[in-house]
């Protein structure tokens, strides 16, 4: 049989992994990316986001310090700060790289796009490279989102992808937007020291989101001296010397030293003669597929942000994993298809908020019964010594059969104890599982186990 040649443009996470994973399937694979191996994910989103989040928990680590029985002071060096980012990028990106060409995958440095359904043409320092193929992936990904009403100067009015590595911590950041960038940026900014004022377009951050977990989390930044501005939706943003304001539809005016834009993002399908490929975006600009994600045309996939279903780079990676399995004939069992309702997902701020599968509130608006369990911090022991008993967990079940349908959880660690909860989830397990396996005391996994009973 003659080998799949496979074309992926964008090495992001669903663009990395799929790589990977056809090639150690068989595929002959080449992967073009116009800007780093490892995609915005690595570039700009989670790893940078999450670095700076990682120090600002350090810091407030110290300041807790007291109350472990310990003195201690910490001042951020921003220099240091800047140079521990980029060294965690480019230890990531070196070992991206190392394990896609281990694989046999050929990297390509350039921008793509369709000449015909089944030729790519890259357009490389080298010059114009065709590039002949069998599959191929679009895993583009998305930008930020920037309102006609802004001028972002990448100084003092940012967009997250400005934000850093910061040149120094905003005196005053003004955050528009509070969903999940939103908060995760005024977490990150309020605990490396800034002033914070948090415009929030509804009556509650996160509005998505179980409204008890967003209250436990606006009650952290009130405690940290974020300033809530509720129903606040912005307008317009000028900026004056060093001074930014932000006015909002109410008439309310907010003055701050930086205003930084999360409100949402856009997907990169323009420029890549979809056209030539017979494919179209929908109203929003993403690339619809279906289940395989696989688009309208039988060889060409798409996946991660520009295919606009759950923008989160574990499940890009999961989508890059199973269109390689797909394409090379391994994905033929129904139960294998990524069910997008047991993604979990988690929220970076302090405490952290992590949640899988049904919410509480979509089985009330559907009217589904359901077992709902919850547990404080408070009662665990490791969440007392470890001084931080803010927060709970919460199990969703089904009343007839104990099979467990989804969980939220709030506090330190939620991002990785959330961890068994979907694995419940994914596997159709029961409370009882979950209470019959003995866990390490003491650890904050306990909480789980007591919430499931
Ligand atoms: C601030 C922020 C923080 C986030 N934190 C998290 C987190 O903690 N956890 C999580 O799961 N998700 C997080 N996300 C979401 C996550 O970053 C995205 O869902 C993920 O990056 C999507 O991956 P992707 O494979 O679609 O593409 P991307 O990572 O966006 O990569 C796409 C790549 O395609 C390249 N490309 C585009 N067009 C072309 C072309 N024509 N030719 C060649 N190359 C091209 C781009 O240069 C880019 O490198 C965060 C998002 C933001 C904005």
């Amino acid at each position: 049989m003659p080998t799949t040649r496979l074309v992926i443009i964008g090495a992001g996470p669903a663009g990395n992994t799929c790589a990977t994973v056809a090639a150690s399937l068989g595929a002959e694979v080449t992967l073009v990316e116009r800007e780093v191996i490892g995609g915005a994910a690595h570039l700009w989103d989670c790893i940078p986001s999450k670095a700076l989040i990682a120090t600002g928990a350090e810091l407030a680590e110290l300041t807790r310090a007291p109350t472990m029985g310990l003195t201690a002071q910490g001042a951020l060096d921003i220099a240091a700060l800047r140079r521990r980012v980029s060294d965690i990028q480019a230890h990531l990106h070196a070992q991206l790289c190392t394990l896609l060409t281990s694989q046999g995958v050929r990297l390509v440095h350039g921008v793509a796009r369709f000449k015909d359904p089944h030729t790519i043409v890259a357009d490389t320092a080298d010059g114009i490279e065709e590039l002949p193929a069998d599959v191929v992936l679009i895993s583009t990904g998305s930008r930020p989102r920037i309102p006609d009403f802004v001028t972002v100067d990448g100084e003092r009015v940012l967009t997250t992808r400005e934000s850093y590595p910061p040149p120094e911590i905003p005196e005053h950041a003004i955050i528009v937007g509070s969903g999940v960038t939103g908060v995760e940026f005024t977490h990150m900014f309020g605990s490396l020291g800034s002033k914070v004022s948090l415009l929030v377009s509804r009556q509650q951050v996160l509005p998505i989101k179980d409204p008890e977990v967003a209250a436990v989390l606006e009650a952290a930044f009130l405690e940290q001296g974020v300033k809530l501005l509720k129903g606040a939706r912005a307008s317009a943003i000028t900026r004056n010397g060093d001074t930014v304001c932000v006015t909002c539809e109410d008439g309310r005016v907010i003055e701050g030293s930086h205003a930084v834009l999360a409100v949402g993002s856009v997907p990169n399908s323009e420029g890549l003669g979809l056209e030539e490929a017979s494919l179209e975006v929908d109203s929003g600009g993403y690339i619809p597929v279906n289940h395989n994600c696989l688009t309208t045309v039988g060889h060409i996939y798409a996946a991660g942000d520009v295919a606009g279903r759950l923008p989160l780079s574990s499940v890009a990676a999961m989508q890059g994993r199973k269109i390689a399995e797909h394409m090379m004939g391994m994905h033929n069992r129904p139960h294998r298809h990524l069910d997008y309702d047991k993604a979990p997902s988690a929220i970076f701020t302090e405490p952290e908020i992590a949640d899988v599968g049904l919410a509480e509130a979509d089985a009330f608006s559907t009217g589904r019964k359901i077992r709902v369990t919850k547990v404080p911090f408070t009662a665990n022991a490791k969440a007392l010594i470890k001084g931080d008993p803010r927060g709970f967990v919460k199990i969703i079940s089904d009343p007839a059969r104990g099979v467990v349908l989804g969980g939220s959880i709030v506090g330190r660690n939620a991002a990785e104890l959330i961890g068994i909860v979907a694995v419940a989830v994914t596997n159709g397990l029961k409370v009882e599982d979950i209470i019959d396996s003995l866990l390490v005391h003491p650890t904050l996994s306990e909480s789980l186990a007591e919430a499931a009973s």
